[in-house]
């Protein structure tokens, strides 16, 4: 540690919420501490061994994982003489936090294959390497690391081997770069609307990439099938009404709660309204049910709930005009500055007197009115599903100007929800710096692109990944 001079601000930086929240319970560091201290390997990095005995190298560290699972994804350990092995890492406090946490049966942590602990105790089933020993300084230096932008910056040594020869491209190169990738990402989702569509036809690809478009992200599956069992939800010839609509697909679905909160009036006449429908109905889907457990809730935001999806979807298949009013947007003369809100309309539906103040059925009244679809998901829905499902459709038809505009529709958009993919892929490619290039919804999805094609075909450590090579040559 530094010498200790006379400094006020440092005396008031200790009761900040985030120094306050370095320590857990008998002044053990927070796990937050420990995680930022695996990341930058601020660790004896010649001195590592498991509680078995077993010399620990660090090749790579993993990716910080800020979501549901093990906190890092991808590491590269190699253990004594074996062989290095690709793995995931949880860090806790205690050996014993590997049961009380549930990682034992959870198989979100099947993967991990080093669990890094504070301090050994008890029995360990994992291999296991204590932290405390081998931290390079002593805890209190360290706390004050954690504060400072060194510990919050994406380490120099974990970037992508493509991030030099990125950052040797203009401006205008890494655009170019980036759209050619995301031209491909469009053609490449609308192959597969178009390989749908000989099975069953545009209509029903159109539908099926609504489902699937609104599972994002962690219920792509359970939405898809919905999609798959449209024509038996919603038959053409009798279509039925909104709400019988919404108790069909939350029915079959799994996702209608057995028994009334008895303590929200105004969910429990909602809820009595769709049992009332569904319980007439519920033997005619019984073969086509899904279990509750097939859907993922984890992490999930109270907009992203699969009821809510569901509620919106029961709208337009009881309309039954999704794929008129898209082709009347996009043949539509509209200002560029408006095409995404003029999207957004197009695709609004009449007010739900239940869903407009409720995030899930079991959900208090909230305040204020939240629609069922806003301009984060409708972007999502444009470069997904909308956009390359008109796109292949004026391919089919040789209408060249139409496609044209969907292109120039496409390049244009607006970006969308950053999500964790993106946020890594900017840290290893970009050094986490770069937003140039990436304001718009194409960029994007031509990194999503870039990290689909190499990263996704290498490792952490960028093993044989020929994407820097080829920037390089490109550049030259
Ligand atoms: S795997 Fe390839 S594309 Fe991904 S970060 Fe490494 S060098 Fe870059």
């Amino acid at each position: 540690m530094f010498p200790e001079f006379s400094n006020h601000y440092a005396e008031w930086r200790k009761q900040s919420p985030w120094q306050l929240s370095l320590h857990d319970k008998d002044d053990a560091p927070s796990e937050d501490l420990l995680q930022a201290a695996w990341f930058h390997q601020r660790l004896l990095r010649d001195r590592l061994t498991t509680l078995d005995g077993r010399t620990v190298r660090v090749l790579h560290p993993g990716f910080w994982n800020r979501e549901p699972g093990p906190d890092f994804r991808s590491a590269m350990i190699q253990l004594g003489t074996d062989a290095p092995v690709q793995g995931d890492i949880e860090i806790d406090l205690k050996n014993s936090d590997w049961k009380a946490h549930g990682h034992d049966s959870n198989p979100a942590f099947k993967n991990v294959v080093l669990h890094v602990v504070w301090q050994k105790g008890g029995t360990f089933v994992q291999p296991t390497l204590e932290l405390e020993p081998v931290l390079d300084s002593p805890l209190a230096d360290l706390r004050w690391w954690h504060g400072s932008d060194a510990a919050r910056s994406y380490p120099a040594e974990l970037l992508g081997h493509c991030c030099a020869p990125l950052r040797e491209l203009s401006a205008t190169q890494l655009s170019e770069l980036l759209r050619q990738a995301a031209l491909i990402r469009l053609q490449s989702k609308a192959s597969q609307f178009q390989a749908r569509a000989r099975q069953v036809g545009w209509e029903q690809s159109l539908w099926e990439g609504m489902f699937r478009g609104l599972g994002y992200k962690r219920n792509l599956w359970p939405m898809l099938r919905l999609g798959e069992l449209r024509s038996q939800v919603c038959p053409e010839q009798k279509r039925p009404s909104v709400l019988s609509l919404q108790a069909r697909l939350l029915g079959v679905a799994g996702l209608l709660p057995d028994e009334l909160s008895r303590q929200q009036a105004s969910s429990d006449t909602y809820l009595r309204r769709l049992w009332d429908s569904w319980w007439r109905e519920r033997e005619v889907f019984a073969d086509c049910t899904m279990p509750r457990s097939l859907w993922d809730f984890a992490g999930l935001r109270p907009a992203n709930h699969p009821q809510r999806r569901l509620a919106l979807m029961a709208h337009w298949l009881a309309e039954g005009r999704l794929s008129e009013r898209l082709e009347n947007w996009c043949t539509g003369s509209i200002e560029p500055a408006r095409e995404s809100s003029t999207l957004l309309t197009s695709l609004q539906i009449p007010k739900d007197e239940f869903w407009d103040r409720h995030w899930t059925l079991r959900s208090k009244d909230l305040d204020a009115s939240q629609p069922l679809l806003g301009a984060t998901r409708a972007t999502d829905l444009a470069v997904n599903i909308i956009l390359p499902w008109l796109w292949v459709r004026a391919v089919e038809g040789r209408n060249e100007s139409l496609r044209c505009e969907i292109e120039r529709r496409y390049f244009a958009w607006p970006s969308g929800e950053d999500n964790s993919v993106l946020k890594l892929a900017r840290q290893r490619l970009f050094g986490g710096a770069a937003q140039k290039g990436l304001r718009t919804a194409a960029a994007q999805q031509g990194l999503l692109q870039v990290v689909r094609d190499f990263c996704g075909y290498s490792n952490a450590i960028c093993s044989e990944c020929r994407f820097p090579d080829l920037v390089k040559a490109w550049h030259r």
